[in-house]
């Protein structure tokens, strides 16, 4: 993963397992938040299309996905862009049951018309199994940069695990690595390791096949509370067991040198105001906040009131491009306004509530602030 081309769609990581509920979609989850932590730019994409549980994990269950010119617009959490059919569900206890055909077509669409931005890491939350929706995941994205394998010790999961192995090898998708989830018990009182159901077998596995072994996560009641609640544990509790082991995964899968974007101070974000606080009414404000960010140290710098130019379309991305604003956070925004944003290059984060600037970028540095519904469309 260390080849300097960064192409449009980025480095695409597919995150597999043999059978559901062995936290595939826990790894997923915060490993795309890790590596925006790290000020990558990373796209998450959850294709399970029979369980996406991706939005409850980053708490974006009332997140709905929007479209430009055919192409779906990624929900944004802080920096992370996320795309899942889950935001598409009307609801999320009803069962997706569709025919051959149809789950082809929405896999394609998820896989091929997504408006990412350039994107350093693309990662993929599949469909558990080896059946044929992961066949037309592979099939679709055509390349990709390899596989993340993850099971648990329990001997069916292994069983399992060693069919998604012989998967990969035989479409000739790279194996990065096995993870083995759930490899003993953090004990919720002094945080020690406790062997439950024995661990080892994924390293035994990984041995045999002559893969990388990437390391184990051990079963801890806070990342189920955690996941419950919308929080990644790499985020929420960096000093968790769990977060700890994960974050020794990732690791050892991506380079984490500074990217040009580590090595950027800062970044500019804009924020319309009213009276100090975010106007819900973007067109008509009286003037924005140019807030410097840091997203490293997640800290907050300068803030800049600026009085805005004339309304006339086209004039404000101009205006704010030209002061090195990448990222707008809004109330509400018309469409129209969104896509000229859009093609300026500056990302539009919607629904933003009615508080200081300052609290604002700190949510957005903080993972907290995602897109929600757009308050003010005109
Ligand atoms: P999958 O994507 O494989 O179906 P999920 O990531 O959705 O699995 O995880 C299934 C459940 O197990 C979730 O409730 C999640 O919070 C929980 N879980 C996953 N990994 C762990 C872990 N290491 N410790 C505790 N709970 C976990």
């Amino acid at each position: 993963m260390k080849t300097p081309e960064e192409p449009v769609r980025g480095r695409c990581v597919l995150v597999m397992s043999g059978k559901g509920g062995v936290g595939k979609s826990s790894l997923a989850v915060n490993m795309a938040v890790w590596l925006a932590m790290q000020s990558r730019s990373v796209g998450l994409l959850d294709i399970d299309i029979h369980g996406p549980s991706v939005p409850k994990l980053l708490g974006m269950e009332s997140v709905r996905l929007t479209q430009e010119a055919g192409l779906i617009v990624p929900a944004l959490r802080g920096p992370l862009r996320v795309v899942s059919l889950g935001f598409m569900l009307q609801d999320a206890n009803t069962p997706v049951i569709w025919r051959g055909p149809a789950k082809h077509g929405v896999i394609q669409q998820f896989l091929n018309q997504v408006l990412w931005s350039p994107l350093d890491y693309l990662i993929v939350d599949c469909p558990p199994g080896t059946g044929d929706e992961m066949l037309s995941v592979v099939q679709v994205l055509g390349q990709c940069e390899g596989a993340v394998v993850v099971t648990t010790p329990q001997d069916v999961a292994i069983s399992d695990v060693r069919k998604c192995v012989g998967f990969c090898r035989e479409l000739k998708v790279p194996v990065l690595g096995i993870v083995e989830n759930m490899s003993g018990l953090v004990c919720p009182h002094c945080r020690k390791r406790i062997d439950v159901f024995g661990s080892g077998g994924g390293e035994a596995l990984a041995r045999e096949f002559q893969i990388p072994f990437l390391g184990g996560v051990p079963l801890d009641p806070e990342l189920a509370q955690r996941s419950d609640a919308g929080q990644p544990i790499v985020e929420a509790d960096p000093d968790a067991p769990t977060a700890q082991a994960m974050v020794q995964v990732f690791k050892s899968l991506f380079d984490t040198r500074p990217s040009r974007s580590t090595l950027e101070v800062s970044m500019k974000i804009a924020i319309p105001l009213h009276n100090g606080r975010l106007s819900a009414h973007f067109g008509h404000c009286e003037q924005f906040a140019v807030v410097e960010a840091d997203p490293q140290s997640h800290t907050v710098g300068q803030v800049e009131l600026c009085t805005p130019p004339a309304h006339e379309p086209g004039a404000l991305p101009r205006w704010l491009t030209q002061m090195g604003v990448g990222t707008v956070i809004a109330g509400g925004m018309g469409r129209r306004a969104q896509q000229l944003f859009s093609a300026s290059g500056i990302d539009v984060i919607v629904g933003a509530p009615e508080d200081e600037p300052e609290a604002l970028v700190q949510a957005f540095l903080d993972g907290r602030l995602v897109s929600g519904p757009n308050v003010c469309d005109h």
